[in-house]
């Protein structure tokens, strides 16, 4: 992997182009990202630096420092990120994301992480001390190693999320789940959601958000590259033989999506299954508009955090 330093030229704190996240920012402390996972939206942006590449912002803690002090009305909490991992396992990423979230923190701005990282001993420490003004989302669709090393090469094992899960549950902090993006055929078998959703039962997870794999011509090429000497190459290919075009909830967003009617009860089913493992299983509607037009995200995360007042109202709009 290749590392470089650059300047951040535009504002840190960004606003996300999602609907579900248009009323808070989002941080990216890299351009790149090392897991390089083959269905990567961002992989497809105009900023990404290539692969095999990653662009960490070396004036980013400073420059987070000189906007908050300048912004009369302090967003209420932060994405972590919406177009790179924070924890990807390159050491300045880890330090330089760990800087922002202290900052953050220490200015009472609560931290929305989405990882598919390893999460490190110090942030647990962190998250501890800051337990009212964290909410995290950990990434992961399937306990089957070889699924996850084709799909995701260099992001963490499923065994180590599941332990980031544990140590989080070991805190006080009860993470949720994103199964996002679900491969038809793939991970969204019954054998495979049944062997993850009884582990999470395990740790009393009670919320997760779901959604399918959508593709773009760039994303499409990708998954090619990465599954060419898979079967699951042909069985992606022919569930999207009848894709529909649709808009995401998002700026500039058009993509190819599954038939609307496999997704509807596609989602029905596995919200069922997950129901049976006492789990809530929600249906991110800015990536599916043509079933839902409400950001159901805030809806679910009201009942994620119903029993602490604090995070409710920061979380939920
Ligand atoms: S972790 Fe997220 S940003 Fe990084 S490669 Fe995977 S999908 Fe892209």
């Amino acid at each position: 992997m290749h590392i470089e330093f650059i300047e951040r030229k535009a504002a840190v704190l960004a606003r996300p182009t999602l609907k579900c996240l248009s009323e808070v920012a989002t941080i990216n402390p890299t351009t790149g990202c090392s897991h390089q996972c083959a269905y990567c939206y961002a992989r497809g942006y105009s900023i990404y630096p290539g692969d095999g590449r990653v662009c960490i912002y070396k004036n980013m803690a400073e420059k987070l420092k000189k906007e908050l002090s300048r912004r009369r009305k302090l967003p209420k909490y932060v994405f972590f990120s919406s177009s790179c991992d924070a924890l990807q396992p390159i050491p300045q990423v880890i330090n330089l994301s760990y800087e922002l979230m202290s900052i953050l923190l220490a200015h009472d701005i609560g931290i929305n992480l989405l990882t598919k990282g390893r999460i490190p001993a110090k942030f647990l420490d962190l998250f501890q001390k800051y337990k009212q003004l964290v909410h995290i989302q950990i990434g992961i669709t399937s306990l089957d190693r070889n699924v996850q090393r084709i799909i995701e090469p260099y992001a963490s094992s499923p065994s180590e999320r599941i332990r980031n899960i544990e140590r989080l549950c070991a805190i006080g902090i009860v993470p949720e789940v994103k199964l996002d993006p679900l491969i038809p055929g793939i991970t969204d078998t019954n054998l495979n959601l049944q062997a993850l959703f009884s582990i999470l039962q395990k740790y009393g997870i009670n919320d997760m958000g779901i959604n399918y794999l959508f593709l773009r011509p760039y994303i499409k090429k990708n998954l090619y590259t990465a599954l060419r000497k898979t079967s699951f190459l042909k069985e992606i290919l022919e569930h999207y033989q009848k894709s529909k075009s649709i808009s995401l909830l998002a700026e500039k967003s058009r993509v190819h999506a599954l038939d609307v009617s496999y997704r509807r009860n596609s989602y029905r089913n596995i919200a069922d299954l997950a129901s049976t493992y006492g789990i809530n299983a929600y249906v991110c509607g800015c990536k599916n508009p043509d079933i839902t037009e409400e950001p159901l995200c805030g809806i679910n995360w009201g009942k994620h955090f119903e029993n602490i007042p604090e995070q409710r109202k920061l979380f939920v709009m």
